[in-house]
């Protein structure tokens, strides 16, 4: 069975449009998956307080037979093996972070995943691309739209469109 997941992109390492057009391909490149959105793509800054480079973020709607846990399992190889991501601080820079931000209306949470991604709804860098692509999406446990949610962002963090 199919389902529809949303996959968030960012980068603040080396050519960051090119490592989002990367990054995009290589999930097209998953068994069972197919890209069917990808949102524009955002010049943000970085949040957290770790000194660093602004981010290039963008979301992505797939369609995958993968389980939630083997979408992560394929993420994470696809940082550390086409990105060479390297362990560094929370938070800090990054040649590519893949998170899931939603799967289906699925909600889990487990040592490995939480779904929705916890941090989603506070997040401007998230949420300005998924409305590019989902703004009627529902957030299953908040019950608000992406859109909804981020009129309802307080601060505005810097979010530009490139
Ligand atoms: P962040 O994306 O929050 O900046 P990392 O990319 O370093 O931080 O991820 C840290 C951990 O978050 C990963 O080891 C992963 O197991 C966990 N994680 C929990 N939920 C998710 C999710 N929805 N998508 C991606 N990673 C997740
Ligand atoms: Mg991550």
């Amino acid at each position: 069975m199919e389902e529809c997941a949303y996959i968030g992109l960012g980068s603040n390492l080396g050519d960051r449009e090119l490592k989002l057009l990367m990054a995009i391909a290589e999930l097209g490149k998953l068994p069972g998956t197919k890209v069917t959105a990808v949102s524009l793509f955002y010049e943000t800054e970085p949040v957290g307080g770790v000194p660093q480079d602004d981010f290039y973020n963008a979301a992505a709607r797939v369609a995958t037979a993968l389980k939630p846990l083997e979408l992560l399992d394929h993420l994470q190889r696809i940082e550390t093996e086409v990105f060479k991501r390297v362990p560094t601080v929370r938070w800090g820079a990054r040649s590519m972070d893949l998170d899931i931000l939603m799967y289906g209306d699925l909600v889990c949470h487990s040592d490995r995943l939480t779904i929705p991604h916890p941090r989603l709804a506070e997040r401007r860098f998230v949420l300005q691309p998924l409305a590019d692509i989902a703004p009627d999406l529902v957030h299953p446990s908040l019950g608000r739209t992406v859109n909804e949610l981020l009129a309802a962002l307080p601060v505005a963090e810097k979010v530009v469109r490139i």
